[in-house]
């Protein structure tokens, strides 16, 4: 066998949801083969896992990874501003080299937090999967669609993500294609179905931002005379492999037609509070039987890519919102995160639980450290007190990533400094240097 981790506390996540106390898990070819206790054989690489909980890598559903280079530049303003008068005007000067930089700083701060899996959305997707390979993460890369432009501007779009879709096919597992309509406000109802066709061509999945704040529902109710899920209902263009982000303002009627429709919903709280958007109905979506999952969002509106921060933050903003202090419970949170996210992204047979013949997305989280002390309850734990810095290594695809705190993909010093490089040198084009605490040493 090619890795063989031992003698942990496995939170499984599969069907009956079972923690197995002193159990070791064996990969071979990139496929967990075996979970049980006392596994004999000679492994490549053994993982010693006692006094660790070994638990399926965590999927974040919603990002744009190249945001990083963001990170700490624009606060504190409200969405709309935010996106014209900071976000905007950088990601204008935007070169391929920014978003590579931009997305390997992500990729690195994802796995060293335990994120095994990521979907993204963001412009120049070929270099956010050269970060994806190199890294050694897993990532869903949807092609960004609009057409505020015209008709051309969507065409030419549609013509790229085809290429995409086609170029990736078959060629490396860890990185798939969806196609990422941007929002209902920003695509014609032309470019979504024509973005659903091809999709269901590809077989694949559609990521779109729907209702996440309440402006804009309310201009989107004042154009076209209906609200976001309704319109898309109507010109057909809901389904299954449909991943709503933020789905935050959402009638009843509303989430009727998301359940009938099978939409499925990547909820990013942090980003939702921060952006001062409003609080995602999810204890209801639950009720409804819904299948909600877990976003970061950007690094630009988060700040940080650490999931166990958006668990805990989910759970806690779900209580205060619904008065109801067991709304949303840890072991549900855990699946927003494991294998409900897996079931978001349509890749539930392949991730998302530890189960023989799943792929080896892995993560060890340790126990050693005080604020896991004592260990009552390891979903609590996992949800309530610990925190993405708490993750000591990583297995992606039967890979180890990440042992014991160090890289083995990646070399951290350098990706932070090329990161800084080029953030300063984007922020230098866009005319805003003196966002950047960086620009000002360099001055
Ligand atoms: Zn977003």
């Amino acid at each position: 066998m090619d890795v063989l981790i031992k003698d942990g506390i496995l939170v499984t996540m599969d069907k009956e949801r079972r923690i197995l106390k002193n159990f070791s898990l064996a990969i071979e070819d990139g496929a967990i083969v075996e979970i049980a206790r006392g596994i004999k054989g000679e492994a490549d690489f053994v993982i010693d896992a006692r006094d660790r909980i070994v638990m399926p890598g965590l999927i974040n559903t919603h990002t744009h990874a190249a945001m990083t280079l963001f990170r700490g530049s624009a606060d504190d303003l409200p969405l709309m501003r935010w996106l014209q008068e900071e976000i905007w005007p950088v990601e204008a000067k935007l070169e391929p080299k920014h978003v590579y930089a931009g997305s390997l700083l992500a990729c690195l701060e994802m796995l060293s937090s335990g994120i095994t899996c990521f979907n993204d959305m963001y412009y120049h997707l070929e270099e956010v999967a050269r970060s994806v390979l190199e890294s050694g993460i897993r990532g869903v890369l949807s092609y960004p669609l609009l057409d505020i432009a015209g008709e051309e501007q969507g065409k030419e779009l549609l013509r790229q993500a085809e290429r995409a879709l086609r170029a990736h096919s078959g060629r490396n597992p860890r990185v798939r294609v969806f196609l990422g309509p941007h929002a209902p406000y920003t695509c014609s109802a032309e470019l979504l179905l024509k973005a659903k066709e091809l999709a269901e061509e590809h077989r694949t999945g559609i990521h779109i931002h729907v209702s996440e704040t309440r402006e804009e529902v309310k201009n989107f109710l004042e154009e076209k005379g209906k609200r976001p899920f309704e319109y898309l209902e109507e010109i057909g263009f809901l389904g299954k492999n449909v991943l709503a982000a933020h789905a935050v303002h959402v009638t009843k009627r509303e989430m009727g037609i998301m359940k009938r429709r099978g939409v499925r919903v990547a909820h990013n709280p942090v980003s939702n509070m921060k952006l001062a958007a409003g609080i995602a109905p999810v204890a209801e979506y639950v009720k409804a039987g819904i299948t909600v999952s877990l976003g970061t969002d950007g690094a630009a509106s988060n700040n940080t890519l650490d999931l166990f921060q958006e668990m805990k933050t989910c759970a806690l903003l779900q209580k205060v919102s619904t008065g109801d202090a067991s709304a949303v419970p840890a072991q549900t949170v855990l699946e927003f995160a494991t294998i409900g996210a897996a079931r978001a992204l349509g890749l539930d047979r392949e991730i998302g639980s530890l189960e023989v013949g799943k792929r080896g997305d892995v993560i060890l989280v340790d126990l050693r450290r005080p604020n896991l002390k004592p260990l009552s309850n390891p979903v609590s734990h996992l949800v309530y007190a610990a925190r993405g810095c708490d993750v000591c290594t990583v297995v992606v695809d039967g890979r180890v990533v990440v042992h014991e705190g160090s890289f083995r993909t990646l070399d951290m010093a350098e990706v932070c400094r090329f990161a800084e490089e080029e953030a300063l040198d984007l922020f230098k084009k866009a005319n805003k240097a003196e966002k950047l605490f960086l620009g000002e040493e360099a001055a």
